[in-house]
């Protein structure tokens, strides 16, 4: 439904989807003739588009500034995720991010390019910015990942501002936290999350860009997905993105949004390829229902799709066609 009232919405034919689907897929065997008119259409992508993870309406808005304006996706995934990680009333991500176990708010993020280069910095504290800090670790330097105080140090010599990342609404749930000192991850706690973010610029160029504050309440010293690259993120300005949010471990794993990528670059369409990138996490959990993963992916041609393990994962999807919050499939109903 939601996608039907897309098209329509976008003024984007179902022929136009069609075609494109048609070519990705490279299925070209078996057709009617008209079937194989429509396979050998040529395509045209759908440029500048942005997706990210949840309805992060603010962000995306972000994000399509830039490339509204023939921004590089670089930029737009950076300044769009930036847009969250500034919201304090964002408990996911950034400042205003929920705190481990000891209290402290520690921050994973990364970023990567059109040319495989990416940057990430994990375990960040007292920075609001840790795209930006990753951005830097790509730029500035010849390694992917800072950790930690190390990443913080180098954060402060590129003129990054030390801020208390704590607020007192975070304060007074962690204190309210410490009475049970109970962990436990709860699916779709908060229709926010993680923001996982991929866009194609007017140049056809792809970027993609994720961060988060992690899992509520984590072991000090924990990491997730978010800033792993092939886990989190992952681009191939060739192939495709995807991008993944939900309990990270899972998705470590099966080294997610890597093997999104794969599968696409092998024919699949970012729908499926996503189905098949949550399947393999169910194959490994089979009878697991308390834990939720989505992931979301783009193509070449700016054709999205996104899967998860339980209803109530959404992603924004934001181009020239019109703009929509698109809620996705799931393994369980
Ligand atoms: N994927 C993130 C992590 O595991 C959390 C999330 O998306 O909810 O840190």
């Amino acid at each position: 439904m939601q996608r039907r009232k897309f098209l329509k919405n976008s003024g984007l034919t179902a022929a136009g989807l069609v075609t494109a689907s048609a070519v990705v897929s490279c299925k070209t065997e078996n057709k009617t003739e008209e079937e194989a008119v429509v396979a050998n259409a040529p395509v045209t992508p759908i440029k500048p588009i942005v997706v990210c993870t949840w309805n992060f309406y603010n962000a995306s808005e972000k994000a399509w500034e830039v490339l509204s304006k023939g921004g590089s996706s670089l930029d737009a995934v950076e300044q769009g995720v930036m847009v969250e990680e500034a919201d304090e009333k964002n408990e996911t991500v950034g400042k205003g991010g929920r705190p481990d176990r000891d209290g402290n708010v520690t921050l994973d993020a990364c970023i990567m390019d059109k040319d495989g280069n990416c940057g990430s910095v994990v375990y960040l504290q007292n920075i609001v910015h840790p795209v930006s800090v990753a951005r830097k670790v790509m730029e500035e330097t010849p390694h992917i990942i800072l950790a930690g105080k190390g990443a913080e140090k180098f954060a402060y010599e590129q003129g990054f501002k030390k801020e208390d990342l704590l607020t007192e609404s975070t304060r007074k749930q962690y204190e309210e936290w410490l009475k049970t000192s109970k962990y436990e991850t709860t699916i779709n706690i908060e229709n926010h999350d993680t923001i996982g973010m991929l866009a194609i610029d007017e140049n056809g160029d792809m970027a993609g860009a994720c961060t988060t504050s992690g899992m509520a309440y984590k072991v000090g010293g924990r990491i997730g997905d978010s800033p792993i690259i092939g886990a989190g993120l992952y681009v191939d300005n060739e192939v495709g993105g995807a991008t993944a949010t939900g309990v990270g471990e899972e998705v470590i794993r099966t080294v997610g949004s890597f093997l999104i990528v794969e599968l696409m670059r092998q024919g699949k369409s970012p729908q499926e390829a996503c189905e098949e990138g949550v399947k393999r996490i169910m194959k490994k959990n089979e009878g697991r229902k308390d834990f939720q993963i989505g992931f979301l992916a783009i193509n070449k041609n700016g054709e999205t799709g996104g899967y998860c393990v339980h209803p109530g994962f959404t992603y924004r999807e934001y181009s020239a066609n019109g703009h929509e919050n698109r809620e996705v499939k799931s393994f369980y109903n």
